[in-house]
């Protein structure tokens, strides 16, 4: 089995969880810029981030043989302070040019606030400018249906923006349509507790058809696991799947897409 791990948080994560990707096939990993689990008290704190997502975690994840990406923005969590955000949307440009950096994000909606808006739409004017990927967060349970459609209606409003050039992560069954038909991707997240099960994305996979969808363990420093993808991957093939359509959705998918970025570059 091969697969690429296109949503991780492995700052949050120990070696032995990059020996475990690395032993399951992993062949890259993509690490957008997240909330710390805390707020952070300055922009400088982001600058700090920014340099261990971009020069840190690379030469970690290399020593076990894997490829390490990653999107930088201020997430959502954080963006109620519209000054906060925008003195970090500020620090980004400079490290665009890094060499494993793919684009924005997670960008998105927390609680689908006004600030959280006018901070979104920030993003993704600096995404516009900078041709740059981007890379979706939605907001959790009740929010979601409300936050998808408030994203989809920012991104139709930037006619810079052409959808096959955005993932919007952490789809349900009730969002993955609307973002398919808005010509985007949709990334499923795989969680022991909230977010989708593999039975459940293995249901929407069967449902919706396997173009512009990618599965992610979004592993962090909560409840998660770094090898969700490559379990539910067994999990498909005990429903009776083929490897080609396994390969097609764990690998050759955000392979795709993430692809459109010239520095995306595996095997
Ligand atoms: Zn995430």
């Amino acid at each position: 089995m091969r697969f690429i791990e296109p949503h991780a948080h492995m700052v949050s994560r120990v070696t032995d969880d990059y020996e475990r990707m690395a032993v399951a096939g992993c062949e890259a990993v993509c690490e957008p810029a997240f909330w710390a689990g805390f707020d952070r008290s300055s922009a400088a704190g982001f600058f700090d981030y920014f340099c261990q997502l971009t020069g840190h975690e690379p030469k970690r994840a290399a020593k076990f043989g894997l490829k390490h990406f990653c999107w930088l923005c201020i997430n959502p969590k954080e963006a109620e302070d519209v000054k906060l955000a925008e003195e970090v949307i500020a620090l980004i440009p400079q490290f665009l040019d890094r060499t494993n950096v793919l684009g924005i994000g997670e960008i998105g909606l927390n609680k689908n606030s006004r600030n959280e808006l006018k901070v979104l739409e920030m993003h993704v004017d600096l995404a516009a400018r900078y041709n740059q990927l981007i890379l979706v967060h939605t907001p959790h349970l009740e929010d979601k249906l409300k936050g998808t459609r408030l994203i989809l209606d920012v991104l139709k409003g930037d006619k810079r923006i052409r959808p096959g050039r955005v993932i919007i992560d952490h789809v349900e069954e009730h969002t993955v349509a609307m973002v398919l038909d808005a010509g985007c991707w949709a990334g499923m997240t795989l969680y022991p507790e909230t977010k989708c099960s593999p039975a459940r994305a293995i249901d929407i996979l069967e449902n919706y058809g396997q173009e512009r969808i990618w599965l992610n363990s979004a592993c962090d420093w909560g409840v998660s696991d770094p090898l969700a993808v490559p379990k539910t991957a067994v999990e498909m093939k005990k429903r009776g799947h083929n490897s080609a359509m396994i390969d097609k959705v764990i690998y050759q998918n955000p392979r795709k897409f993430l692809g459109q970025c010239p520095k995306f570059k595996i095997g």
